[in-house]
């Protein structure tokens, strides 16, 4: 109360706004935390999931105890312990199209903790067609990004360039479903989102305690005073190579809502009944990548299968070229197993083009003009495909004479059909 610019006032409003948190994980906790620490008087948290060994060294509200435990329910228990004041409320499900309306509508503010571009969209929609105001962080591996969305909050359609703009205005397209990937499948350091999600509390607390979240009403007073900034996106790297790094965050200014905004334009058709009976598609939308297949069955073994030809030693004379990262590769791997990671790989293959090196030295030394048959396995049997074309492409398969094959569904399904001990993370 005696920081300049909160003041009585602030904590006032503090006390008497409702805030939605969306995933209670790496971002949710930290955020959380915060938010009851600072007196929000009703905290609502979104969350489906249960509590895994896995997520606690950066889901920081829960605990080893609490393994198994509805995440919902085990954030709450921990802000029980920091503030027992608050109105806590949990919604122990995933936000859906059809859930989504009726749990924001409940609430002022909003804060997207989730780690899934689908419900991201989704979020940013249902806070359009509602006003409410967007508080949107994200974290994989080494880097987090956070902005402030649709905040003062605006009906859908009204423009005039002052207005803040939406999700779909700053992302109007997801990221290729190649490069969507999960925490738990890519790594991340935790506090990394850490602090991305303490970053997205003090934004929240922010607008909170300023009446920026008030939306517009019919009445005629005059609303309140409204300081828009340029809205910006927040952008942080953790560099784990540089020991000092002067340059961790950085901040991009963005453009304002979007005349043309499949949400928030002018001529945005998006309603909240449309929503609810499934149009937009958001999974279509952002198409959750499902294992392709660009190879002729004949290019390709299981997993069951390449074990039992070693078993019967009709594979004494191969390679085994393994293309997942020398971090998962490190972890364990198949014997014999050579780990040629498939970025370094494609630099290697786009050098050889450039320049015209010998395309043999895409491999270790010898293995690229020996004449024993290659098998290419990768993580979940993507990567290792686009190897084995590649490799066919700079001509290793000798003019076909070389068999050059794919290892199916990867490290996953050699876990699966042949070694269950095998440490796949
Ligand atoms: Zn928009």
């Amino acid at each position: 109360m005696i920081v300049p610019g909160m003041g009585k006032e602030g904590q006032l409003r503090l006390i008497n706004s409702r805030v939605l948190i969306i995933g209670a994980g790496g971002l949710g906790c930290p955020a959380a935390q915060y938010v009851a620490g600072a007196g929000v008087g009703t905290i609502g948290i979104v969350d489906g999931d249960v509590v895994e060994t896995s997520n606690l060294h950066r889901q920081v509200g829960h605990a080893t105890s609490r393994i198994g435990m509805k995440k919902v329910d085990s954030l709450i228990t921990h802000l029980r312990g920091l503030n027992p004041l608050p109105t806590y409320i949990p919604h122990p499900f995933h936000l859906t199209p059809q859930n989504a309306a009726d749990i924001i509508s409940q609430y002022d503010l909003v804060m997207d903790c989730t780690d899934n571009p689908a419900t991201r969209y989704l979020i940013s929609d249902i806070c359009v067609l509602l006003c409410k105001p967007l508080v949107s962080a994200a974290s994989v591996q080494k880097s987090g990004q956070l902005i402030v969305l649709n905040c003062p909050p605006t009906p859908q359609g009204a423009l005039d360039g002052k207005h803040a703009p939406c999700y779909r205005c700053c992302f109007r397209k997801p990221p290729p479903p190649s490069s969507m990937v999960s925490c738990g499948e890519a790594g991340i350091m935790g506090p990394v989102v850490g602090m991305m999600g303490v970053a997205q509390a003090g934004e929240a607390i922010k607008i909170l305690a300023s009446a920026l979240h008030i939306p517009p009403d019919d009445s005629a007073s005059p609303p309140p005073e409204r300081n828009l900034h340029q809205p910006t996106l927040l952008i942080y790297t953790y560099d784990l190579d540089s020991a000092v790094g002067p340059y961790s965050f950085r901040a991009l200014k963005m453009g304002g809502r979007k005349k043309n905004c499949f949400a928030c334009g002018e001529n945005s058709t998006l309603t909240l009944e449309g929503i609810k009976a499934g149009n937009p598609n958001y999974e279509q939308f952002c198409s959750v990548p499902t294992a392709r297949c660009t190879l002729p069955p004949e290019g390709r073994i299981t997993a069951a299968a390449y074990h039992a030809a070693r078993e019967r030693g009709e594979l004494t004379e191969h390679i085994l070229i393994d293309t997942r990262d020398s971090e998962h590769f490190s972890f364990g791997s198949i014997e014999g197993a050579v780990n040629v990671p498939f970025g370094k790989l494609l630099m290697k293959a786009a050098a050889i083009k450039r320049d015209g090196t010998p395309a043999s030295e895409v491999l270790p030394p010898g293995l690229g003009e020996a004449d024993a048959p290659i098998f290419v396995v990768c993580r979940r049997g993507l990567d290792s495909q686009e190897t084995v074309e590649k490799l066919k492409e700079l001509g290793l398969d000798h003019g076909g004479e070389r068999r050059i094959m794919d290892i199916a569904g990867g490290m996953k399904a050699w876990k699966e059909e042949v070694d269950p001990s095998f440490p796949y993370i």
